[in-house]
């Protein structure tokens, strides 16, 4: 079971668990109130967070969702406190509220192509024989960005959409120069073949570059990222976007130049962006 960590003493996160697609939750709690992030992909997982902050008496007084993706959501009901979420987040769930999860709509919404074989068994292993799904439709939306005052700590919340889903959402701690990603920098899953593209990449990378930040969380990563590799991961988004731009999409040639500026052979993560914009730009 995953056992929250303390990153500051106004930041908490319990790590993901990759097996049943758990993303990483937080908890930042400032002097008068606390604001708890993304609300996890079960009533089981929510409830895991929620046990573990209350042993170290934290309470949640505002829940922030980072976007619409079950495994953000499905524990909504069980968190159950004023919910904050992008309007287009707001729209999903809303749209999500109509779907069922038992096994045959699942697996009917696979073969047309909407939900993604990985989320479906995901769904299934982390949810058992409880299917029933209450989304409750979130209380407070904004458009561009807000900003909380939690009493000596501030929770910047601000759309960047992205490639991974339209609604993406992030969460920006000045005080503490920390910034929760959510998923915003992953691939489209929802596309035939995972895919990046030019437009959107450069556009979020545009947004992101601009926080003032020294630790760095992305929903599906197992530690925190600091400063160094996040930058390193945000200007190779940038360059391969460009490099995908120059050589037409063509997987060879982008592969060369930019094992060739990292004077070094690319690893497997770094050959999976390089295909997702490959297959981005074929469809583009
Ligand atoms: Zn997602």
């Amino acid at each position: 079971m995953q056992k929250i960590e303390r990153i500051s003493n106004r930041i908490v996160y319990l790590p993901p668990y990759e097996e049943t697609d758990r993303p990483i939750l937080a908890a930042v709690a400032g002097d008068k109130k606390t604001i708890l992030i993304d609300a996890g992909n079960s009533s089981k997982h929510a409830n895991l967070f929620l046990k573990q902050l209350e042993e170290l008496h934290i309470r949640g007084d505002f829940l922030a969702l980072t976007h619409s993706d079950w495994d953000h959501i499905f524990g909504m009901s069980t968190i159950d406190i004023e919910t904050i979420a992008h309007y287009k987040t707001q729209e999903k769930i809303k749209k999500l509220k109509e779907l069922s999860w038992e096994d045959k709509f699942l697996d009917q919404r696979v073969e047309e192509g909407t939900e993604i074989p990985f989320c479906a068994e995901a769904i299934k292993k982390e949810l058992g024989n409880q299917r029933e799904v209450f989304l409750p439709i979130p209380d407070i939306t904004f458009d561009k960005k807000m900003s909380i005052n939690l009493g000596g700590v501030t929770a910047v919340i601000e759309h960047v959409g992205g490639d991974h889903a339209d609604d993406c959402t992030v969460i920006y701690i000045p005080e503490e120069k920390v910034l929760f990603l959510g998923d915003c920098m992953y691939a489209n899953l929802y596309s035939k073949k995972w895919s990046y593209t030019i437009a959107n990449t450069l556009q979020l990378v545009e947004q992101l570059e601009k926080y003032d930040a020294n630790i760095f969380f992305l929903s599906h990563h197992d530690k925190p990222v600091y400063k160094e590799e996040f930058q390193f991961r945000i200007k190779f988004l940038k360059d391969t976007a460009f490099l995908t731009k120059k050589y037409s999409g063509n997987q060879n040639a982008i592969i060369k130049e930019v094992s060739k500026e990292l004077q070094r052979k690319l690893n497997a993560e770094e050959m999976e962006i390089i295909e997702c914009f490959v297959n981005g730009y074929v469809t583009e």
